[in-house]
């Protein structure tokens, strides 16, 4: 039988387990905190339960199911996460430090079934979703890192689900742990504090719009046309523009006074960079009334994939288009590019300024 994953329980579901085995209500809360707020990493650590329960607890159960297998910290203090799963499967998550808040970037499945051309993480396919459990735990293990285990977490800390796999085709798991992180008694990170970026789910662009206590939203766009879209992104195949378009103004229907949400664009050398296309994409924007942001993300060049990035220059000027045409715009300095930790390098490779992991023990405990 596999232990049962603590670490992807609400408070209730907690609750219901420890009801099984006999003890008072109470220590679900414990065990919850123990895991979420103090950030524990195994049952023997939780010093304010009676050492009978750990073993109880370990026989049935388990709260880190996550393998650190490396660490790698880019020049610019980026560190990208390598963990494995129970299942040998790879999950990885980019600690981003910034000067006024830091961002975690976490994945949402192991490897991506999308084939979108510009990102290396599409080169492993779809290995598997991952659980609740498996999201709020890369979280844990990245903040304690960051910031000493169980210790406080800055305020601002964001979270962004811009890391491995659509995180729309694993809208209930992602939810789940959403939910979870927000409970004050545990990480009690708010869904104001998190971005999760889709490439166009549009069902689950409208289902998000119903969701009261929801994150922000970025969509990757790529190509202002359905032709150079359906080249770059096949999922555009399915959802084509228009489609996304009127998905898109839904939602921001739907969005609080002075929110907003925000579209990416990955910037490909002589592919996606004219000035035609920035006019093209800002009348696009303007046609359907969106008052989105445009954030514009220099590509991000790893082997094989076949673009290097467009010059800053040419960025610049791209940007002053949009601008000109009332459309926020954004340039995205790259992080992490030397240790493959940037927006789409994430393909659980290893890179060469490796370092020792932490020295808190992120072995199974089960
Ligand atoms: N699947 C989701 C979540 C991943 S977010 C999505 O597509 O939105 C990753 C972001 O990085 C996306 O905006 C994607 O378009 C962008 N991206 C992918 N490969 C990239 C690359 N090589 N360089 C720069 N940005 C890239």
């Amino acid at each position: 039988m596999q232990a049962l994953h603590l670490t992807g329980l609400s408070q209730p579901e907690l609750s219901e387990f420890e009801a099984t085995l006999g003890e008072p209500a109470y220590r679900a809360r414990q065990i919850f905190a123990g895991i979420h707020a103090r950030r524990l990493r195994s049952f023997e650590e939780m010093t304010d339960l009676p050492k009978e329960l750990h073993a109880k607890l370990g026989e049935r159960a388990t709260i880190a199911t996550l393998t650190l297998e490396s660490r790698y910290i880019s020049s610019d203090g980026t560190r990208r996460y390598l963990f494995k799963t129970h299942d040998n499967r790879p999950v990885e998550t980019v600690f981003i430090p910034e000067e006024r808040r830091d961002t975690i970037c976490f994945s949402s499945q192991s490897g991506c079934p999308l084939q979108c051309t510009f990102c290396l993480t599409a080169q492993l396919g779809l290995l598997r979703n991952l659980t609740a459990g498996e999201i709020v735990e890369q979280i844990i293990v990245a903040l304690n890192d960051a910031y000493g285990v169980g210790l406080k977490t800055p305020r601002g800390t964001n979270l962004v689900g811009m890391g491995a796999g659509e995180p729309f085709l694993n809208f209930d798991e992602l939810m789940k742990a959403l939910r979870i992180m927000k409970e004050p008694n545990g990480l009690h990170i708010v869904a104001n504090r998190i971005t999760v970026s889709t490439a166009g789910i549009v069902p689950r662009i409208r289902e998000l719009a119903t969701i009261p206590d929801r994150p922000h939203l970025a969509i990757s766009l790529a190509a202002p046309n359905d032709e150079l879209r359906n080249e770059l992104m096949p999922i555009n195949k399915k959802w084509p523009i228009e489609e996304l378009m009127s998905a898109c103004k839904d939602f921001e229907k739907a969005l609080k006074r002075g929110e907003r949400f925000t579209f990416e664009y990955v910037m490909l050398r002589g592919v996606n960079d004219s000035d035609e296309h920035a006019r093209q994409l800002a009348n696009l924007l303007n046609r359907y009334g969106l008052h989105a942001k445009v954030n514009l993300i220099p590509h991000n060049p790893a082997e094989p994939l076949p673009y290097q990035p467009s010059p800053i220059e040419r960025v610049e000027a791209f940007q002053a288009i949009l601008e000109s045409k009332g459309v926020h715009t954004y340039i995205r300095r790259p992080r992490g590019r030397d240790i493959l930790a940037a927006c789409g390098q994430l393909a659980a490779r290893s890179t060469v300024n490796i370092t020792a992991p932490p020295k808190f023990s992120e072995r199974r405990t089960a």
